[in-house]
């Protein structure tokens, strides 16, 4: 195993928060304390922030992400948002499949594969996410789980399209409750995820691809999730939403 052959990124995940006004408030107080940082950096905004974003973004190294994307090119999809649109608007990354959209939003396997691949087909990154409830842990089907995920999530992924594409273990237990996973637990589901992408592209492939933990990751927990040997940054939703916090968080994992 080589850490260092992977990419370590950090990407706060805002939600349903903030106007564009307190868009531009935000990102300008995160700029000066996240110059300098050894990962890469990227917030994932509402849609209706992406613009005041990418403006107050310019000149930092703090990259822009939306938090979902359509998986067709255009037509009648009323109030959908298309990967050519965000492209054109300056985005880089976009999260798919986040357990609140699979929850509330009947996000299934088979549509965030098609929007991982509509991403991927328009030059934008997905953060790909997977993780088990609470309910599938305890009836031990973590691991196949997280690999039917993974792998459902990637079919149709070329190995080289893999250098773009982010994966973000979050188990559903620990999004927004508080209650993050042991370090161990991270890694584990980390790993797990690796071994799947390596049942299907290859041990040396899945080295190099970037895989997240997110789950109440914040200031006080992040240096030790980010030291496992399987986790390659963070997704960040709560701790995110502040400065002060979200920086310490890119601190860790510039280390
Ligand atoms: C998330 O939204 O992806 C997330 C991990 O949220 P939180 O950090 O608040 O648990």
């Amino acid at each position: 195993m080589n850490k260092s052959l992977r990419k370590a990124v950090i990407a706060g995940n805002w939600k349903m928060n903030n106007t564009p006004s307190q868009t531009t408030a935000l990102i300008n107080e995160m700029k000066p304390l996240l110059a300098g940082a050894d990962c890469e950096v990227v917030l994932c905004v509402p849609f209706i922030d992406i613009a005041a974003a990418v403006e107050a973004a310019k000149g930092s190294n703090i990259k822009i992400g939306a938090e979902n994307v359509h998986f067709k090119a255009s037509g009648a999809y009323t109030g959908e948002i298309s990967a050519e649109m965000l492209k054109e608007a300056g985005v880089e990354y976009v999260v798919v499949g986040h357990s609140e959209r699979r929850q509330y939003f009947g996000e299934t396997d088979q549509t965030v594969n098609l929007r991982s691949l509509a991403a991927i087909n328009a030059g934008l990154k997905p953060i790909i996410c997977v993780g088990e409830t609470l309910e599938q842990r305890e009836l031990g089907y973590t691991e196949t789980l997280l690999k039917y995920q993974t792998k459902m999530a990637l079919t149709n992924v070329t190995a080289d399209q893999l250098k773009d594409v982010v994966i973000a273990y979050e188990p559903v237990w620990a999004i927004g409750t508080g209650v993050t996973a042991t370090a161990d637990q991270a890694d584990e589901g980390n790993r797990y995820c690796r071994e799947a992408i390596a049942e299907v592209y290859g041990a040396d492939v899945a080295e190099t691809v970037t895989i997240q933990y997110g789950g109440s990751m914040n200031a006080k927990n992040a240096d030790e999730l980010v030291a496992k040997e399987n986790v390659d940054g963070g997704l960040i939703g709560g701790a995110s939403l502040k400065a002060e916090d979200f920086s310490v968080i890119v601190k860790a994992a510039s280390k």
